[in-house]
């Protein structure tokens, strides 16, 4: 990783002042402006608060980004996101303090979040134009590069848990529709009625912007931006455990009034999901299309490894520059080698929290 020492190989012009000096008076300022270049912090240590020594362990969760207004959230509401929040961590941190695998507590508290119903994953999934469910997970082995994903199922409890099997159980590393369902059932995964993934809330926000699209004339607005009260509510998470090895999943039911099996950036690696233990472990949330064209999750791990960057220099420039100039809102999670968290959206609020030993947080908005 560069340190900002100096090309000795140059060659120097007959002018340069470097050629002009003695050869022993040269050798004494390039030495001295060696010794300075070694001691420049390279990118990645500048930060007063990245840990250099890697932690037991250390966990980061997402319940989704956008439109989180503070004057349309009531106390009972932020009330039920954070303890939901809580509750996941929970599960994740008690498996890591007890010698479990990053993959377990990624896949453990994911499926809790599925659960619940208040995010847009699993139980409290968004509804597609024609009323239906459709939902997209994938995770990632940050020790063995292994990965596994699933679109567009419809019966499926826990999606994180079938794109486990994909990656575990099948020699492939991306499942859809009615074929992933297949192989769920062949591998002992937990299918559900539809009806399962009902919830009036969800179901509402869809007759609105149907209503909405009506009123415009245009059908399969997806664009967020469109949509005034856009929320996204994607859950994801990323984790380090006691043997250094990194874990990324994220699980979604995509966005409200989607159509033609549109898949977002949830399930693909890469873009929504990535993790690799020489850097860093990620899981977005947003709109997904932007998410997708960006490679962002991959992006994150390619500026820490070929730019020497921090976890939080990569993440924030991605998400608060290169997204914010292309207009793709959201953000994300993202955890490097040693166990330090980088949490940057460009959205108004982002669910989300983290547990190391000895610190908790859970928050929604900007602080
Ligand atoms: N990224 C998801 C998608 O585009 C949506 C979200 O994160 O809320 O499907």
């Amino acid at each position: 990783m560069g340190g900002g020492g100096i090309p000795f190989f140059l060659p120097l012009g007959k002018n340069h002042p470097l050629s002009l000096m003695k050869p022993f008076l040269l050798s004494t300022v390039l030495l001295a402006l060696f010794l300075h270049s070694c001691q420049k912090p390279s990118p990645s240590t500048n930060q007063t608060t990245a840990l250099e020594k890697r932690l037991p362990y250390s966990i980061a969760i997402h319940g989704g980004a956008g439109t989180l207004s503070k004057t349309t959230m009531t106390p009972e509401k932020e009330a039920a996101y954070l303890n939901a929040l809580d509750s996941a961590l929970i599960i994740g941190e008690t498996i890591l303090k007890a010698g479990g695998s990053s993959l377990d507590a990624v896949e453990k508290t994911i499926s809790y979040l599925e659960d619940c119903p208040l995010f847009n994953a699993g139980r409290g999934a968004v509804f597609t134009h024609e009323g239906k469910n459709e939902l997209d997970a994938s995770i990632m082995d940050g020790a063995t590069q292994k990965a596994g994903a699933v679109g567009s199922v419809m019966t499926i409890k826990h999606p994180i848990q079938l794109a486990r099997a994909v990656m575990e159980k099948s020699a492939h590393v991306f499942l859809t529709g009615r074929g992933a369902e297949q192989f769920a059932a062949e591998n002992g995964i937990e299918s559900v009625d539809p009806k399962w993934f009902y919830t009036q809330e969800r179901w509402n926000t869809l007759q609105e912007m149907l209503a909405e699209e009506k009123a415009k004339g245009k059908t399969g607005d997806l664009d967020p931006l469109q949509n005034r009260d856009y929320k996204f509510g994607t859950v994801g998470c990323v984790a380090l455990d006691n043997n250094g090895n990194l874990a990324a999943g994220t699980s979604t039911g995509g966005m409200t009034n989607k159509r033609w099996n549109r898949l977002g950036d949830t399930p693909v690696i890469g873009a929504g999901t990535y993790a690799s233990n020489d850097a860093c472990a990620v899981s977005c949330t947003g709109h997904g299309e932007f998410f997708i064209r960006y490679a962002v999750a991959h992006d994150v791990w390619a500026r820490m490894i070929y730019k020497g960057e921090s976890v939080s220099e990569s993440a924030e420039f991605i998400v608060n520059k290169k997204l914010v100039e292309k207009g793709g809102e959201g953000g994300l999670i993202a955890m490097d080698k040693n166990g330090n968290i980088a949490m940057p959206f460009n959205s108004e609020g982002m669910y989300r929290g983290y547990a190391k030993p000895g610190e908790k947080k859970i928050m929604i908005y900007k602080e």
